[in-house]
């Protein structure tokens, strides 16, 4: 994972208004950047919620990679999997999503996991 991305993953992720914060950046098959999103509480669904990784799915066509990344108020990475909704959606599109975090803010990624 390059660093950069990482960043903006976190930079993102703060601007966030829930108590999760999660962010996705979109990217193509080239690695180039396509967008990103994070989550959002929708009031008039109850237990509803707009994922970030589906906002992405949604708005954007040509993507190959979603990084998905979670973090509390300090902006440091938390653990994080997408659900099995966006799991099965990222599939059917052909779009891998990468869960990162880590230890030490951006200097190590400890674990991405690939779905
Ligand atoms: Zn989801």
């Amino acid at each position: 994972m390059k660093p950069e991305v990482t960043k903006r993953l976190v930079k993102k992720a703060l601007t966030s208004r829930c108590n999760q914060k999660v962010a996705a950046i979109a990217l193509s098959k080239k690695g180039d950047y396509i967008g990103s999103a994070v989550n959002s509480i929708r009031m008039l669904q109850m237990g509803g919620g707009k994922h970030a990784e589906r906002e992405l799915m949604k708005r954007f066509t040509g993507i190959k990679t979603i990084i998905l990344g979670r973090v509390n108020k300090s902006g440091e990475l938390l653990p994080i999997h997408p659900c099995s909704v966006c799991s099965e959606i990222s599939k059917s599109l052909g779009i891998t999503i990468i869960s990162v975090w880590n230890e030490n803010k951006f200097d190590l990624v400890r674990k991405p996991v690939i779905f």
